[in-house]
């Protein structure tokens, strides 16, 4: 069949897409103890549920929601402390880098390394080149060498506390870099924050630059309702509900979920609290692992290298059913793999496994 101009063009993009690296989705292993991917699973599954049915009772789902989202920002912008005019929503934090790099017409980021995989591929999905800043072995950030990479950019994504290694950049640091950098635009993901010390959303809403993005699929235990939001100053946030985003990016149900979950924020701190507590716990016992190394988090994760341990310690998790997400050799470690902190019970098995793989 003779190929006319478009259908060409539309190959090559294909053939330009399908070589383009993209975020894996973790496979669903039924029955597994499931510490893979940052989920809260402190937050009783009842309670999460109980939410959902009366939910599902409330709304009318024939309508589209109409004044849903406004009694969403409300909240959001009382539990970040903030206006609520500078506040948006989206379907999940990802819809909204998704939107984010759609329309601003970036064309060169810089990221340090490693960071979020998802921002990485997305930037390169539209054509955006990404500078990467190694991180030094410690995780910590070499501000002078991100700070001399971001001028070249126009876009910088700071990932805090940053997923996968766990920890938060200092404020003051954050801050430092932001303000030498007044003319880029810096995201700053705080997908982890509620589990951090520090946000950056009241500064945010007060410089031209910096959007903050937030999601309620960690700490709040809905991952699956799929509601993130940005925290940025006014001016910023009319524009992007007003015409980036789209009408009715969240659904009836997930709005009604989100509300009544945020409603009970301080059943949500408390959990969050058990997850520090066990945080904690569990780092202080791997610690004490002499074959492994673990390093300090500021969010419900911890990053772990188990060097020549690596193998047998994957093998025991598998025969056990405990899932985490295995990272290989990153950033100059060896043998990588990321935890989720769940409850004590999932915890104590996977540290189980950790004794049992670490032996000898
Ligand atoms: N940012 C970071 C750093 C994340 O780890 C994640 C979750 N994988 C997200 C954003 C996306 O979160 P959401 O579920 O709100 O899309």
């Amino acid at each position: 069949m003779k190929k006319n101009n478009s259908s060409s063009r539309f190959d090559d993009s294909i053939r330009r897409i399908a070589k383009l690296g993209h975020y894996t989705k973790p496979e669903k292993v039924q029955g597994a103890i499931k510490l893979d991917s940052n989920e809260n699973f402190a937050l009783d599954r009842d309670f999460v549920a109980g939410i959902a049915a009366e939910a599902a009772r409330q709304v009318d789902l024939r309508e589209y929601p109409l004044d849903q989202l406004d009694e969403l920002y409300s909240q959001l912008a009382k539990y970040a402390g903030v206006s609520v005019k500078c506040v948006a929503a989206g379907s999940g934090s990802d819809q909204i880098i998704e939107l984010l790099l759609s329309t601003l017409g970036s064309r060169r980021a810089t990221v340090f390394s490693p960071t979020f995989s998802y921002f990485i591929n997305r930037c390169e999905l539209h054509g955006i080149k990404v500078d990467k800043v190694p991180l030094d072995q410690d995780f910590t950030l070499d501000k002078k060498e991100f700070v001399r990479s971001a001028r070249k950019s126009d876009l910088i994504y700071i990932c805090s506390p940053n997923n996968p290694t766990g920890n938060q950049i200092g404020r003051q640091e954050a801050i430092d870099i932001i303000d030498s950098l007044e003319d880029k635009l810096v995201l700053v993901d705080e997908a982890y924050v509620d589990f951090a010390d520090y946000s950056l959303s009241t500064y945010a809403t007060k410089r031209d630059n910096i959007i903050v993005l937030r999601t309620l699929s960690k700490a709040f235990g809905l991952a699956g309702a799929r509601v993130g939001y940005m925290v940025a100053n006014e001016k910023f946030v009319r524009t992007f509900r007003s015409t980036i985003q789209s009408p009715y990016p969240i659904s009836t149900l997930s709005l009604a979920i989100a509300s009544s979950v945020l409603a009970r924020a301080d059943h949500i701190r408390q959990t969050v609290n058990a997850v520090r507590n066990e945080r904690g716990r569990v780092l202080a016992k791997l610690a004490k692992v002499d074959s492994i190394k673990v390093f300090p988090s500021d969010a419900n994760f911890l990053f772990i290298e188990a060097g020549k341990n690596y193998q047998r310690i994957s093998k025991v998790l598998k025969s056990s059913g405990v899932v985490v997400k295995e990272l290989g050799s990153i950033a100059g470690h060896r043998g990588c793999m990321r935890v989720t902190i769940g409850t004590r019970e999932m915890n104590d098995k996977f540290l189980q496994c950790i004794e049992e793989g670490s032996l000898q």
